[in-house]
């Protein structure tokens, strides 16, 4: 029999593992093995040159069983088909664990946008609307930024949907600027969301922030806020790092410091007084929370045995690889698991997308309370599930979210 073309080969292996923890059926897995939806497209760019390029553009909607799907656009060179299906897919567990009506999609375009000026930029990311404009909207597949795409990037593409469709339609796409529809907080929002999980964490473990010892890696957009959130809620941060390296202080850094003279975003500034650390060493430190907000695959096998903290929130997306999982697990080293740490981005998203639909403006206050709730319940039901299947939080995630998503597809008929 010729093989089924469609298969997102990355998910069937995640689904293999998950399968250890939740029981599918044949049509089960069958299912979710595949993309309900996926576009490809070739988009012709007029560059400032004069000259027409051609660059390869995906849109995958994975899975909408629980609403309309939900998922970013990045511009990278590494953009294919099998890469745009897997976090397709990983947005799907993610929208069902942080329970919100979506469905899981992804997109992009393959290209380094470093190579484009300005004006061509906006060209080709209003070219990727015109390619797609028929098949999202706000009911339909709702696009964000994601990896070296932005609020500005976003303007356009809104503008963009709009113009063809001869009306200012700003659910279409979340992560606008303010002006144009975008939420208070948006910024913040994934950083502050794992800052609410920890501090819940903290609170049933019955330690003191004051005392409880925290090391971030990665100082961008996540690892950054969370480091001045959890510096403002009195926890101390003993180290911190950019990708050349991190400062270390057992007695506690000064975030506000720091922050104030940083001189680029990404990277932390000169401190000649505060001992320098590499990123090896920062993730071996003694501590009670790690917090790896940078890149993935930062805990592997190799290094999952020199941990030495308690727990591990993760900020950034897959940073800890299954076999180093295994491991910490076995060590008692508790995992707060991506799906659910770093889920703040997408909830506020979903504000937003709430926000333009009832033509309001929630204050920065009302989203951030909101938020709070959202994210707070997904981890008490992750957290109950851990107790009732006896598993760790990462299966917890899975089986939520597998469950949630297998139980909408009953009811639509599909199994
Ligand atoms: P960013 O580009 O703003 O910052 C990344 C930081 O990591 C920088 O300080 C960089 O110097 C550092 N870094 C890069 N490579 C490193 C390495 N090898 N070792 C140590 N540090 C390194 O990115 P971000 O938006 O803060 O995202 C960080 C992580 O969080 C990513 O995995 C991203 O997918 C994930 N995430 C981000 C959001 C969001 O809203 N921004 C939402 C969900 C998940």
């Amino acid at each position: 029999m010729r093989e089924n073309k469609n298969i997102c080969y990355n998910c069937k292996t995640h689904l293999e593992k998950i399968a250890k923890e939740i029981k599918l059926s044949e049509p089960e897995f069958n299912l979710l093995k595949r993309p309900k939806r996926v576009f490809t497209f070739n988009i012709p760019l007029k560059m400032d040159s004069g000259k027409t390029h051609f660059f390869n553009g995906y849109r995958v909607q994975y899975n909408d069983a629980l609403g309309p799907t939900k998922g970013g656009i990045r511009f990278h060179p590494n953009v294919d088909l099998e890469e745009v299906n897997t976090l397709a897919f990983l947005m799907a567990l993610k929208c069902a664990v942080a329970g919100l009506p979506f469905g899981g999609a992804k997109g992009g375009i393959e290209l380094d946008p470093k190579i484009l000026s300005k004006p061509e930029l906006e060209r080709l990311s209003r070219g990727y609307i015109r390619e797609i404009h028929n098949f999202i909207g706000p009911q339909i597949d709702i696009p964000a930024p994601d990896v070296n795409t932005d609020e500005q990037t976003m303007a356009w593409m809104t503008k963009e949907y709009s113009k063809i469709k001869g009306k200012f339609i700003p659910g279409v796409i979340t992560g606008k600027p303010i002006e144009l529809g975008g939420s208070e907080g948006r910024t913040i929002a994934t950083g502050l969301g794992g800052a609410f999980i920890l501090r819940r964490l903290v609170k049933m473990k019955k330690w003191e922030p004051q005392e409880t010892r925290i090391v971030i890696q990665g100082f961008g957009n996540v690892g950054a806020n969370i480091a001045k959130i959890l510096y403002d809620w009195g926890y101390k941060i003993i180290a911190v790092s950019d990708v050349r390296g991190g400062i270390y202080d057992e007695g506690g850094l000064n975030i506000k410091e720091i922050l104030s003279k940083q001189a680029e975003p990404r990277f932390l500034p000169e401190m000649e007084s505060i001992k320098k650390i590499t990123n090896k060493e920062l993730l071996e430190l003694d501590c009670d929370v790690l917090i790896p907000a940078a890149v993935s695959h930062q805990i592997t096998k190799e290094n999952a045995n020199e941990i030495r903290a308690k727990i591990i929130l993760e900020m950034a997306n897959a940073p800890t690889t299954p076999e180093a999982d295994e491991i910490l697990f076995k060590r008692g080293i508790k995992v707060i698991p991506d799906l659910v740490a770093n889920a703040g981005g997408v909830v506020v998203s979903y504000f937003e997308w709430v926000q333009n639909s009832t033509n309001e403006h929630w204050s920065k206050e009302e989203v951030f309370e909101k938020l709070e709730k959202k994210i707070i319940k997904a981890f008490d039901s992750l957290y109950l599930t851990c107790k009732t299947e006896k598993c760790d939080l990462r299966a917890a995630a899975h089986i939520l979210a597998i469950r949630k998503i297998l139980k909408a597809e009953k009811l639509r008929g599909n199994l």
